[in-house]
């Protein structure tokens, strides 16, 4: 199959359907031409309604992290998004439940594969750190806080759900160092200066 259309295939999925609390609704951003990879969780259900990614108050906080334009980060020929679950896997207890265990392996090496040109991965959660930084076993805040050693091609974030505020708080070192790293290199790259 041509690589431009394998987004699409992934869009027809219906895998884990059965697991899913409405019909599936595949969620993602992909060209073979894309240099920044985010790699996240698992669409909200805003995102499910807009068949958009990151179309929710953490896309406003992402773009804003990013210094990306709205125009830019929904361009896929710059940003892949990739979620580790397409689709909106529905509300548990405590906010939305993990992505769907059955997404990643079945699509996700395929679709990285095709990504010839990707100069930075941004790892955003708990359960896109387990699969590109599998050998990171510390928490997801000492992973994060120890960014540098992923430098240039990773940069863990956490995620930028509203829900995260008192992490943002308790850890003021994310806004004052890493935010403002994480943007030179974001427009490094899409300057093609990497
Ligand atoms: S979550 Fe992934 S595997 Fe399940 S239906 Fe959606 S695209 Fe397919």
């Amino acid at each position: 199959m041509p690589p431009h259309n394998l987004a699409d295939t992934v869009r027809d999925c219906s895998l884990c359907a059965a697991h899913l609390p409405q019909p599936p609704r595949p969620i993602l951003q992909w060209h073979p031409a894309a240099r920044i990879l985010i790699a996240g969780q698992a669409p909200g259900q805003k995102a499910h309604d807009a068949a958009k990614p990151f179309a929710d108050a953490s896309g406003d906080r992402l773009r804003q992290w990013l210094g990306l334009t709205t125009e830019q980060f929904y361009n896929p020929k710059l940003i892949a998004i990739l979620p580790m679950g397409f689709c909106f896997p529905g509300r548990g207890k405590s906010g939305d439940l993990p992505p769907r265990p059955e997404c990643a392996p079945s699509w996700r090496p395929a679709l990285l594969h095709g990504l010839k040109h990707l100069k930075l991965t941004l790892v955003i959660g708990q359960y896109a750190k387990d699969w590109h930084l599998p050998d990171a076993q510390d928490s997801l805040t000492d992973t994060v806080a120890g960014w540098q050693q992923y430098w240039p091609d990773i940069i863990p974030l956490p995620h930028p759900s509203p829900r995260n505020n008192i992490w943002l708080t308790r850890n003021p070192w994310f806004a004052r160092q890493l935010l403002p790293a994480l943007q030179q290199r974001v427009q490094q790259v899409l300057a093609g200066a990497d």
